[in-house]
């Protein structure tokens, strides 16, 4: 059998930075990660253990203060209620073992076929990409190493953002400038709590701020029908202002907005279903704001062409700058996004969807997306990372696909490799980007398991290949 050390042993080793050509990140052997054991005199199986402040991986706010109650095993979130960190730290992990073609195997066998497909794949495609910095780092060693491609589950909401940043800049704030100056929040398309559950009890009704902010007091703004509103209402029972917009209409919303700010008065009398002077108020509104903020999901502005829209907003924002200091804020980055763009960049000048086939990163932005790539047959080897959720699979696909997750309750369908992988933040340390990826933070191991992080799988397929 087949014994793993725990990833905090690993913590106290400094990987290396160094990813091109796929250097190794751990001093130590394929023989030893395969058969080390640690004993942990702290170790979080105690029969009872709280764990204070911990860091949830759960959604990319990354809050650090859980508090989390171990009960043999069984984790228990004490602290707040937000369904999202309740469902991920609850979540049980029953056995699991590792399986070719839907036999059970062990996990040499399974390394070792997983190496050989992706040996034998002459352009393989590193998907879902859910891992945290560790796990990146060796997605992207492995690319490297096999001329491969790396785009992230939500690679299409990403790249809406990055391809409005890359045409024209945008001014962006920071959650923790949000939660101390804006005094007027317009949600842009996106309620945010479906993603984020607790973005409202943190940075927008937060009891504390600095520059002694009422916070109470702010003014929300929603633009677009169908939203949860519901969160938008002060402690103090104010009401939101909801603008009920076509939501696939949002950038004739700014486009009029823009053209009132600049002093052109607008003949229609309605734009996407909203009255003329309803988009007038508002950009009085965001005038007479000290700090107005405009968030916007790219996830959730999911509707052809919806860069221009985020152009629209980020060339809004310049705008207002005239009158009044104003920012953006994109959230999204679930599923470590923000983790896996932030290391990719860092390491390969590119933002995901890089092909390292040619011998160096090539950034395709279109040309690199999943979808496209497996619909058109341009990849032959697929190994999806998802080590957060493992209900979320890869695309449908013929090819050969690995797949690491933690555990599932059931498979969809026959992979060729699985091989079961901890989740960051609760089986493993580690560490992750927040979503305005100003600041990484700590994960902590809570419970024991046998199961290796996704970044160990990848760090041993890297010494077969
Ligand atoms: S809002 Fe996100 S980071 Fe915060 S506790 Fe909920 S899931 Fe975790």
């Amino acid at each position: 059998m087949l014994i793993f050390a725990p990833q905090d042993k690993c913590a106290g080793l400094k990987p290396s930075h160094t990813v091109v050509r796929g250097q190794p990140f751990y001093p130590f052997t394929f023989t030893q990660m395969m058969t080390e054991t640690v004993q942990d005199s702290r170790s979080p199986s105690a029969a009872r253990r709280s764990f204070k402040s911990v860091t949830c991986p759960f959604c990319s706010l990354l809050c650090d203060d859980m508090n989390i109650e171990s009960r043999h095993g069984r984790l228990r979130v004490e602290s707040v209620r937000c369904p999202r960190a309740v469902t991920g730290f609850e979540r049980p992990s029953p056995p699991a073992s590792a399986r070719v073609d839907g036999v059970e195997v062990d996990l040499h066998e399974a390394i070792t076929t997983a190496a050989k497909l992706l040996k034998s794949s002459r352009q393989p495609l590193f998907g879902g990409l859910a891992t945290d910095v560790d796990g990146m780092r060796a997605a992207l060693a492995l690319a490297d190493r096999t001329g491969g491609i790396v785009d992230h589950m939500l690679g299409d909401g990403i790249y809406r953002n990055v391809l409005a940043m890359q045409d024209r800049g945008w001014m962006m704030t920071t959650l923790s400038e949000l939660r101390n100056r804006a005094d007027l929040i317009v949600f842009a398309g996106t309620d945010v709590i479906s993603d984020h559950p607790r973005f409202f009890e943190r940075f927008v009704w937060n009891k504390e701020s600095m520059f002694d902010l009422d916070t109470g007091g702010r003014e929300i703004i929603y633009l677009g029908r169908g939203l949860d509103a519901g969160a938008g209402v002060s402690p103090q029972g104010r009401q939101p202002w909801h603008l009920k917009n076509d939501p696939q209409r949002l950038g004739e919303i700014i486009s009029a907005a823009r053209a009132a700010l600049a002093g052109n008065p607008l003949q229609a009398k309605t734009v996407a279903g909203v009255r003329t002077r309803e988009v007038n108020r508002l950009v009085s509104r965001l005038k007479a704001a000290k700090y107005p903020v405009i968030v916007w999901s790219p996830p959730r502005l999911d509707f052809p062409a919806a860069d221009i829209t985020i152009a629209g907003l980020c060339e809004f924002i310049k705008e207002l700058n005239q009158f009044t200091r104003c920012s953006g804020l994109a959230l999204g980055g679930n599923e470590a996004a923000a983790t896996a763009g932030a290391v990719c960049t860092w390491q390969s000048g590119y933002q995901l969807r890089v092909n390292f086939g040619p011998g160096h990163p090539e950034f395709d932005p279109v040309r690199n997306a999943t979808g496209r790539l497996l619909a058109n047959g341009e990849v032959d080897a697929l190994l999806w990372i998802s080590s957060f959720d493992p209900a979320i699979r890869p695309p449908q696909s013929a090819i050969p696909t690995i797949l690491l997750t933690p555990p599932p309750e059931e498979f969809d369908r026959v992979y060729s490799v699985y091989i079961p992988v901890g989740v960051p933040g609760v089986d493993h340390a580690g560490q992750m980007c927040r979503v305005d990826t100003v600041v990484s933070l700590p994960l902590r191991k809570l419970r024991d398991t046998t199961l290796p992080s996704a970044a160990m799988v990848m760090q041993m397929l890297l010494k077969l290949l």
